[in-house]
């Protein structure tokens, strides 16, 4: 019935997923918090060195392609091309990038792997950096407040888990620098997150989202320059209300600019008040919804 699909459920969604090979659910059924211990090490003199990198399923964060792109010195347009596949991320069905894997199977070594490891180690993927750590968020229904957990993941090819190396959940983050990635990709991680807790209704409110906003989720998480063009060289800043600081700021600042889209797409996915039409704009969309139904 229609008026069972006007609420967001209660949901537990995996963000970071953090399973690299395939057959088995490796996932131990345990949330992990900030000071919980685990025992992992992962070094060059492991057998199974280099491993995880070969099939490896990496959805790309904003951030990743941000950094990657700048790493390699190729605007992100380019970086799409030549590292990455589309591929939809199945529990909000949206359009994602994924990192492209060799072999005509995609089960080959990771593009970025050489016989001396990663070579973009220092700008690696978020999932690579948290591996073998999955990152998970619960938000109750009828709550604002969400709440993330970490979850560990044991395959049988990483023997890691075997090495004498007692840490918190907390010391190996601040090692993996993940707060500066889950920083730049909190509203994106927000949007996914709200978006498969609607999936059972078939989206917001019971409606999928048009072809043409998924396609505007693709550019918000994968190319800051045709967002840019998008918000700069448009209407948007005459038809969204934003503070005149934030506009300066994303003129020139990629997560600046992020942060607005991010926003932005709360408002058209979900209608929050995160970014507000302009009043003159409401207006004369509402005198056009009136026109259209015969209404003087
Ligand atoms: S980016 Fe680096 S760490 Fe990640 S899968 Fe590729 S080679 Fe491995
Ligand atoms: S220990 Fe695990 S994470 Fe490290 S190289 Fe081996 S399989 Fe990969």
């Amino acid at each position: 019935m229609a008026g069972e699909k006007t609420e967001e459920q209660a949901a537990e969604v995996e963000i970071i997923k953090a399973v690299r090979g395939a057959a088995s659910t490796p996932v131990l059924p345990v949330r992990l918090k900030s000071g919980d211990m685990f025992c992992f090490a992962c070094h060059r003199g492991v057998s199974c060195w280099n491993a995880c990198c070969h099939g490896a399923d990496i959805t790309l964060t904003p951030c990743d392609i941000l950094r990657m792109s700048k790493h390699l010195g190729v605007r992100p347009k380019e970086f799409l091309l030549e590292y990455t596949v589309p591929a939809i991320w199945e529990k909000g069905n949206l359009p994602v990038a994924k990192l492209k894997m060799g072999g005509a199977d995609g089960q080959g070594a990771c593009t970025f792997m050489d016989d001396d490891g990663c070579t973009i180690y220092e700008d690696r993927p978020v999932t690579c950096r948290y591996y073998p750590l999955g990152l998970a968020t619960v938000k109750m229904k009828g709550q604002e407040e969400k709440e993330d957990f970490h979850f560990l993941v044991k395959e049988t090819h990483c023997l890691g888990h075997e090495e004498d190396n007692l840490q918190t959940v907390d010391k190996f983050r601040a090692e993996q620098g993940l707060a500066d990635y889950d920083r730049v990709n909190r509203g994106w991680m927000d949007i996914l997150m709200k978006m498969a807790s609607w999936t059972v209704l078939g989206g917001p409110m019971g409606k999928e989202p048009t072809a043409q906003t998924k396609k505007m989720f693709f550019m918000v998480s994968t190319d800051v320059d045709a967002l840019r063009d998008f918000v700069v060289n448009t209407k948007f800043f005459d038809s969204y209300d934003i503070e005149p600081d934030r506009i300066e700021a994303v003129k020139t600042d990629d997560i600046a600019l992020l942060d607005l889209a991010f926003d932005w797409m709360k408002s058209v996915l979900f209608m929050e008040d995160t970014v507000k039409l302009k009043e003159k704009v409401l207006r004369e969309a509402v005198a056009q919804a009136r026109s259209n139904m015969g209404a003087t």
